[in-house]
């Protein structure tokens, strides 16, 4: 059974909008088809809820795509999702913990993080600003506040389970986001909030309460508001659900050009093409080329 969930709503009092996503199962998923080790794993874990909260922002057939790209270890994370929160997510050096001493070498020097908005692959929007934080749920706030130009605060858990089949025990994510009439001062106090440790330790309850988003909505509230009023909605709970197939990938393979597919099927009579995504192998023959591009 899907435990996970999504929420949006708005702080009247405040003029603050959040959504919160659990996307433990579906983080779970895609951990496991990654075979990410627990450094790869806290990263993408972070990396994928924060992405489920964009979901909240989208209607019909638009779509999120979050590319985060460092010159240190880590390399490309990607995610991408939707309106109906169908989630999927990769990262490019899922063995991570062996190939650095140290943390700084995760990073590098220099990172980037680009969002594009689409719809049914039609570019609506896109932008990249630098990715400094060391942590890709700040570099999407600050992404969201800089290039969308809407004041963001985003926190995240990630926690582990000794358990090799289920190492997520929960991730989590709770994003604020200033409405037009939002005053920025008390926005800010808000924000704070939400980014201390105790408003972590609310998010990370094992077995968090009916109230639970009342807990942590009084809580990054209280020194504005005594009892805050707030509007709650249920939206679909996040997935893991690649968008590939055969015509998908048969395209993939069109774009790799004339003279590398000859010389492809001079040795072999389908290519093989797996996803990076969700690591399913395709076999593409020369007639999949005709018919599906
Ligand atoms: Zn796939």
């Amino acid at each position: 059974m899907n435990q996970d969930y999504l929420y949006r709503g708005v702080i009247d009092d405040l003029d603050i909008r959040f959504v919160i996503a659990d996307c433990t199962q579906a983080a779970n998923q895609i951990i496991l088809s990654h075979d990410c080790d627990p450094v790869a794993a806290a990263i993408l874990a972070n990396g994928i809820a924060s992405t489920a909260l964009l979901s909240a922002l989208l209607t019909e057939d638009e779509k999120y795509t979050v590319k985060w790209k460092f010159d240190g270890a880590l390399g490309l994370v990607m995610a991408d999702c939707n309106a109906q929160a169908h989630l999927r997510a990769l990262i490019s050096s899922p063995h991570l913990a062996s190939s650095i001493q140290e943390e700084s070498e995760i990073w590098g020097k220099e990172g980037s993080i680009s969002l594009i908005k689409s719809s049914q692959s039609k570019i609506l929007n896109s932008g990249v600003v630098e990715a400094n934080f060391h942590d890709l749920s700040q570099d999407l706030a600050f992404f969201l506040s800089f290039s969308d130009q809407i004041e963001t605060g985003i926190a995240t858990v990630v926690n582990f389970n000794p358990d090799p089949h289920n190492p997520i025990r929960n991730c989590r994510a709770f994003m604020i986001q200033a409405l037009p009439d939002c005053n920025l001062e008390r926005f800010d106090k808000v924000r704070g909030k939400l980014a201390d440790a105790h408003a972590k330790q609310l998010l990370a309850q094992d077995s968090p309460s009916d109230n639970h988003f009342e807990i942590i909505l009084k809580y990054i509230s209280e020194d504005l508001v005594k009892q805050p009023q707030f509007s709650l909605e249920e939206a679909p709970p996040p997935q893991f659900k690649c968008t590939c197939s055969q015509k998908a990938i048969a395209q993939v393979a069109k774009s790799l050009g004339q003279d590398e597919l000859d010389d492809a099927f001079k040795t072999s009579n389908a290519l093989k093409i797996t996803c990076q995504f969700c690591n399913t192998t395709y076999e593409i023959t020369k007639a999949d080329l005709k018919r599906l591009t």
